[in-house]
């Protein structure tokens, strides 16, 4: 059963692994959001994606819940020290990945190759690949003025309340080799439990990509990133609230009018199904360990018998 899953980054990934733990690798393909990607000190940083080949490799930190274990901070120390920015935590064993990336790109390699490349390395099986070579950057409007993406949520810890939302470069943005034919080859696709708004919308905002989806002839499941209409980690639950109007399982769906057919929903969601509009997969949602991420795989993989 082929699998086409699009995945934002620390929750994403989470899931993701249970995905390829449950349908094995070589089925699975990973279209990542490339709207948080940003320059930290001359190097380029695609901070989702990174999330999701650490977490494939078993690299990365389950305690501090991003980057990679075993971390050190050597690097950045320096840079401090030196007045360099250093407001964007990056350790040592990360940076490796980060010079490696640059300087590809730099050589012209496109990002979805640089990729592969690094699943490879790593020795993965399955498919990572941006939603696009093209830059594609999330800028976050609120009171307080327009924010790139990783200065609202890092440098000011998501604080301002979000009135709207740009993908600058969506409109002309082409699908990364590779992501539209995983779409239209797979048996499946899987929105992972990511933020909507910040992670699943910019790999949308690739008007290809959603063009994929929209045509697609084999069910799409989403999984909602709230429990009991609360975010497990960071702002879904506040950016719902503000620009859906409420944090019930069917305004998580209705950030994907027209591209999913069932939403699966933690137990804890289960009394508020009203005007869900797609079919309702309940479950318990919490990823605790493997177990539990393994029995949520399975649950929005069950969408289709096997
Ligand atoms: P980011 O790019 O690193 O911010 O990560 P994502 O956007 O992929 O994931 C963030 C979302 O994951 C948040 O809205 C969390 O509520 C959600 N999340 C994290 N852990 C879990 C979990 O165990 N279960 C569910 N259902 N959602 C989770
Ligand atoms: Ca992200």
């Amino acid at each position: 059963m082929k699998i086409a899953v699009l995945s934002g980054g620390v929750g994403g990934a989470r899931f993701v692994k249970g995905v390829v733990e449950v349908a094995g690798s070589p089925e699975v393909t990973v279209v990542g959001n490339v709207g948080d990607d940003l320059e930290v000190l001359g190097m380029h940083v695609s901070p989702d994606l990174d999330s999701i080949l650490y977490a494939l490799a078993g690299l990365n930190d389950e305690r501090r819940g991003w980057g990679r274990a075993g971390e050190t901070w050597s690097a950045l120390e320096s840079a401090a020290a030196l007045g360099g920015e250093s407001w964007f935590r990056l350790g040592d064993r990360d940076l490796g990945l980060h010079l490696v990336r640059t300087q590809a790109l730099r050589a012209g390699v496109p990002l979805s190759e640089v990729t592969s490349r690094f699943v490879r390395s790593l020795g993965l099986e399955a498919e990572i690949l941006p939603a696009t070579d093209d830059r594609l950057r999330t800028w976050i409007a609120t009171g307080a003025g327009e924010f790139a993406f990783q200065e609202w949520f890092v440098a000011r810890g998501h604080r301002d309340e979000v009135d709207s939302l740009r993908f600058e470069g969506a409109e002309a943005a082409v699908a990364a080799p590779g992501v539209v034919e995983a779409i239209d080859g797979a048996d499946l696709l899987v929105l992972a439990p990511s933020n909507p708004y910040v992670s699943i919308a910019p790999i949308l905002a690739v008007q290809p990509v959603r063009e994929a989806i929209e045509r697609r002839r084999v069910p799409c499941v989403a999984v909602s990133p709230l429990i009991g209409g609360r975010a497990v980690k960071g702002p879904a639950d506040r950016m719902l609230a503000r620009l859906a109007g409420g944090t019930s399982p069917a305004h998580v769906a209705g950030c994907y009018a027209g591209l999913i057919d069932a939403l699966v929903v933690d137990e804890a969601d289960a009394g508020a199904l009203d005007g869900l509009g797609v079919r309702a997969i309940v479950t318990q949602t919490l990823m605790t360990g493997t177990d539990a991420r393994r029995r949520l795989a399975e649950a929005a993989l069950g969408v289709v018998p096997a």
